[in-house]
C-alpha cells in the first residue's frame, strides 16, 4: 500500500511550477511526509493535502534605492494549510530564498503548529534579498512594499507573519504599520514578534531559544544525560542559537563549539556566552572573538559534544558531515537543518534527533500568546509567558516521545504522526467545499 501511495503521490506532488531537480527543501519535506503515511490510518486518504500548498503568492517588490535607481526583488507568501486555523509563520530575508524553500518552510509550520497544538495552519514568506546590502531606508521600503503586495492574503484572522532569518521587531513594526495604514485602522494582531510598545509580548524574542533549551533538557533527562557539565555545540549564534547557548550555560553546561557565517570557534573548557553575545552584537558574527580558538567549518562538525544545536539554515547536516558528527542529542533550532539521508545516518549511529517541528516551536508558541494578548488587549507577565511556554513544550515533547516509543520510530516521524493526524482530522471533519 505504501509503495503505491508513494508512487502516486510523488508523481502528483511535484507541482508544475517546480522542476523535479529543483525540489530542494520541499523534496526533503515530501520524503518526511512519505515516511509518516503508513501510520496515518484512515486519515491517509487526505495525505495529498499535505503535499500541495493551499495558496502561493509570488510578488514583485520594486523599490527606489538611495542612489536613485530602481531595484526589483522577488517575494513570496505561501499558505500551506489552513485546516486548523489561520496561516501562521515567519518572513525570511535572504539572498538564497527560493519558492521551494518557502514552500517547505510553510509546510513545516503546518506540522509544527499542529505538533504543539496551537490553533493555526502553516504559512511562510520570504524575499530574495541580502538585507546587509540595504540601508535602513531601503530595508523599510522593501518591507513596506512587500507587505502591501501580500496584503491581499494576510490579516489577523487569515495569515499572521512573524520574524524569521534576518527579520526582527523593527521589520514587524513596519509590516504592522503598512497593513494598518492600508486598512485604515490599527491592526496589531496582523503580525507577531512586534516591539512591546506596539502590542508585542514579553518573552517573544527569547522564546525560540528558550524552547530549544526546554526540549534539550527534557531529552537529556530522558536519556540520563546530566546538563551540568554537558558539552554543547551550536551552529548559528543569533536569536535562536545564542539564547539557547546562554540558557544552557546558565544551567551549568559548557558551550564548547560555535559556528556561524563568519567563522567557527572551539574551547573545551567552555566559551563565555555573555561575552560572545556582546561580540556578535558589535561585529555581526562570532568570527574574530578572542575568547576561544578559531577552527575551520569542517572541524566544527567533528568536535565532540553531548548536545549539538543546528540553529542556522536548512541542509546543514548532510550525508557529507553526518558520519563525522560526535554527539548524543541533536536539537534542531533551525528549520530543516538535517537532510533525510543525514537523519538516517544519525539514527544508525544512535544519535537522538529532536526535530525542528518540536524543538524550535517555542517561537510560534509565544507568537500565539502574543496574538491572544493583542485580541484581548490584556498583557501577561514574562513569568506567566515563560511558564506557559515551558508547559506547552514539555507536553508536546512527552506526546511525541510516547508515539516514538510506541511505534519504534524516530522523534521526527513521531512528531509528523501526531501533527499530520491533527491536520488531516480537521481536514476530514471540515469536508470538501465547494
Ligand atoms: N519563524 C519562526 C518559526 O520558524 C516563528 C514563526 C511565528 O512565530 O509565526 O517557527
Amino acid at each position: 500500500m505504501s509503495a503505491q501511495l508513494q508512487s502516486t503521490t510523488s508523481a502528483q506532488s511535484i507541482p508544475s511550477y517546480l522542476h523535479a531537480d529543483d525540489l530542494g527543501p520541499w523534496g526533503n519535506y515530501l520524503r518526511q511526509v512519505d515516511r509518516v503515511a503508513p501510520y496515518l490510518g484512515s486519515s491517509s486518504r487526505w495525505i495529498e493535502t499535505l503535499k500541495r500548498p493551499k495558496r502561493i503568492l509570488i510578488v514583485d517588490v520594486p523599490i527606489e534605492l538611495d542612489n536613485g535607481t530602481v531595484a526589483h526583488f522577488e517575494g513570496y507568501r505561501v499558505q500551506h494549510n489552513v485546516s486548523r486555523g489561520p496561516g501562521k509563520g515567519g518572513v525570511r530575508y535572504h539572498q538564497d530564498v527560493t519558492l521551494s524553500e518557502v514552500m517547505a518552510l510553510s509546510a513545516w509550520m503546518s506540522v509544527k503548529n499542529a505538533a504543539v497544538n496551537v490553533p493555526y495552519g502553516g504559512a511562510k514568506g520570504g524575499i530574495r534579498v541580502d538585507p546587509r546590502t540595504l540601508s535602513r531606508g531601503e530595508l523599510e521600503r522593501v518591507t513596506r512594499r512587500y507587505t502591501s503586495e501580500i496584503g491581499i492574503i494576510i490579516g489577523p484572522n487569515t495569515d499572521i507573519p512573524a520574524p524569521d532569518v534576518n527579520t526582527n521587531e523593527q521589520i514587524m513594526a513596519w509590516m504592522m504599520d503598512t497593513y494598518s495604514m492600508n486598512q485604515g485602522q490599527t491592526a496589531t494582531g496582523v503580525v507577531t514578534g512586534k516591539p512591546i510598545t506596539l502590542g508585542g509580548s514579553l518573552g517573544r524574542r527569547e522564546a525560540t531559544g528558550r524552547g530549544v533549551f526546554v526540549v534539550g533538557t527534557e531529552a537529556a533527562r530522558r536519556t540520563g544525560l546530566e546538563i551540568k557539565g554537558a558539552r554543547i555545540a551550536v551552529q548559528g549564534f543569533g536569536n535562536v542559537g545564542g539564547i539557547a547557548a546562554r540558557l544552557f550555560e546558565e544551567a551549568g553546561a559548557k558551550v564548547v563549539a560555535v559556528q556561524d557565517h563568519t567563522g567557527a570557534l572551539h574551547k573545551s573548557s567552555g566559551i563565555d556566552t555573555h561575552a560572545l553575545l556582546e561580540h556578535v552584537a558589535n561585529t555581526g558574527g562570532v568570527g574574530g572573538f578572542k575568547g576561544a580558538d578559531p577552527v575551520s567549518n569542517d572541524e566544527f562538525w567533528t568536535i565532540e559534544s553531548d548536545i549539538l544545536i543546528p540553529a542556522a539554515l536548512e541542509n546543514q547536516i548532510t550525508e557529507k558531515n553526518a558520519a563525522k558528527i560526535k554527539t548524543k542529542i541533536v536539537v534542531e533550532g533551525a528549520n530543516g537543518p538535517t537532510t533525510t539521508a543525514a537523519d538516517d545516518i544519525l539514527h544508525d549511529k544512535g544519535v537522538l534527533v529532536i526535530p525542528d517541528v518540536v524543538a524550535n516551536a517555542g517561537g510560534v508558541t509565544v507568537s500565539y500568546f502574543e496574538w491572544v494578548q493583542d485580541f484581548s488587549s490584556f498583557f501577561w507577565t514574562e513569568d506567566e509567558i515563560n511558564q506557559r511556554l515551558e508547559r506547552v513544550m514539555r507536553e508536546a515533547f512527552s506526546a511525541v516521545w510516547q508515539v516514538a516509543s510506541d511505534n519504534k520510530v524516530s522523534m521526527r516521524t513521531a512528531a509528523f504522526i501526531v501533527a499530520c493526524k491533527r491536520i488531516l482530522m480537521a481536514r476530514e471533519m471540515r469536508g470538501l467545499y465547494p
